[in-house]
């Protein structure tokens, strides 16, 4: 059966297209015309309305990397904030030269347009240009379609007068966007909490905890803050384990402290998402070494993850994990694969897993395991920026499958130019993917609306356990 609420079929209303046949329902056809009228070619008016109604939803963005304002920030400007943005790699993917510090630094406008120029004009399709974009027509009122070198020297100088006072720009633009709060994943400080609490809520991230155990003699000797530093602080052995897990113990108790929502697992950079049990014993044996082989010191690491999922469960705190694609552009991409982390659903039931990314390009594997496992659920963050289209793809098989209480959002950026249009694109994902199942007959307007308020906000409210202000926006 076709039904269909609130638009064309009255208060409560049903239609049925039994008679139509394989023609487009006769409201569907009378809404693209509206939408070509009301001058939104390709979004019908389902389309618009969930639009409209998204932009009166406050925005939990689960996973951001906004960096503070640092003391010697350089003066920012468009190409600055390419290089910190995802287009980079795609501009680099392209054949262009990196745009590092050096060349920033040394380069006038005109000479970086004719270094990078062509290589901006080969990515002009992407999703990775087309969001970033979004995000300065959002809140720099960029008129084009595309970048020009007269349309970035204006950008660059409407920058620079925002970044003179970067805290007021941060929270127009933050506010401006319908942002509520960010959860901040702060890898480049990562034993510290502190985060700024107008905006944020800390994440601990422990990839450089897991990454760090098999380290022991470069970090201990070093004079920054790390587990063995704060183990050498207690009087601890060095050498013993139980040294090293109480650095881990005390970190997870200060990111708690600050109001933490949730752990992060980002090693997929840099090892395989398999993580194999191994027993404590065994762990103790390798932490005493000095000359641990690569696979020992993956055996080390495993059953650090495993201590860490089992402290997650006492602390109910959520596990969020880095799965598929990865930003850059040399990296094992065959080491991410979701299904590699099946063993854990099944080991730790009650620890509460997220898995980040649609698990790009694996979207209907990570599908599949929210679909089996009730603690397994799915963070669509990056994946709008990766591809729209596989977005809108993955979205719609994830609302054939999984319970809609499971889906999240995060931008996954380090300016806000680019959380702005990420949220831009993702929003027009969530709109245009409820719209088709409204046009298909597959869902009320109505359910597509709770749908949507849940997807970026009521989901990550309930389950990240955030309290203040409980009103639905729906309400
Ligand atoms: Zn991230």
């Amino acid at each position: 059966m076709w039904r269909n609420e609130g638009f064309g079929a009255g208060a409560g209303g049903q239609v049925r297209n039994e008679r139509l046949g394989r023609l487009p329902p006769l409201p569907t056809l009378v809404l693209v015309l509206a939408a070509w009228a009301c001058g939104e070619p390709g979004r019908t008016e389902w389309e618009r309305r969930l639009r409209a109604h998204l932009e009166t939803v406050p925005v939990v963005d689960c996973h951001e990397h906004i960096r503070p304002l640092q003391p010697d920030e350089r003066p920012q400007n468009f190409y600055t904030i390419v290089a910190g943005s995802y287009l980079h790699a795609d501009l680099v993917s392209a054949g262009a030269p990196p745009l590092d510090a050096d060349v920033l630094q040394k380069s006038d406008p005109v000479q970086l347009w004719e270094s990078h120029g062509r290589f901006l004009e080969l990515t002009r399709q992407t999703t990775y240009y087309r969001h970033l974009l979004a995000g300065f027509r959002r809140l720099y009122d960029y008129p084009d379609d595309a970048f020009t070198p007269q349309g970035i020297d204006r950008l660059s100088d409407q920058i620079a007068r925002r970044y003179a006072d970067r805290d007021a720009w941060f929270a127009h633009a933050f506010r401006q966007a319908g942002f509520e709060v960010m959860f901040l994943d702060k890898h480049w400080d990562p034993w510290n909490p502190e985060v700024d609490t107008r905006y944020f809520r800390p994440v601990f991230n422990i990839t450089a905890l897991v990454t760090s155990i098999s380290r022991r003699s470069a970090l201990a000797a070093s004079a920054g803050n790390n587990p063995f530093t704060m183990a050498a602080g207690r009087g601890d052995d060095l050498r013993e384990l139980g040294s090293y897990l109480r650095s881990a113990e005390d970190l997870l108790q200060q990111f708690q402290a600050a109001g933490a929502v949730a752990i992060k697992n980002t090693l997929a950079y840099s090892r395989t998402l398999r993580f194999e049990e191994v027993t404590r014993e065994r762990a103790e044996t390798l932490f005493r070494r000095d000359d641990l082989s690569p696979p020992e010191v993956r055996e080390l690491e495993d059953f650090l993850v495993h201590w860490l999922i089992e402290r997650s469960i006492a602390a109910d705190l959520p596990i969020q994990i880095h799965t598929g694609y990865l930003a850059s552009n040399r990296l094992r991409l065959d080491q991410t694969d979701p299904m590699l982390l099946n063993n854990l659903f099944i080991r730790y039931p009650r620890a509460r897993f997220v898995l980040f990314h649609g698990g790009y390009p694996w979207t209907s594997q990570v599908t599949a395991l929210a679909k089996m496992f009730p603690n397994v659920h799915l963070d669509l963050v990056w994946l709008p920026q990766i591809t729209k289209s596989k977005a809108m793809a993955a979205l719609d098989e994830m609302l054939d499958t999984v319970p809609y209480n499971k889906l999240f959002w995060g931008g996954d950026c380090h300016y806000i130019e680019e959380s702005v249009g990420s949220l831009e694109v993702a929003r027009d994902v969530v709109a245009a993917t409820l719209a088709a199942r409204i046009a298909r007959g597959d869902l009320s307007e109505s359910l597509a609306r709770e749908i949507a308020t849940a997807i970026f906000w009521e989901n990550a409210r309930r389950f990240f356990g955030l309290t203040a202000g409980d009103e639905s926006p729906d309400g």
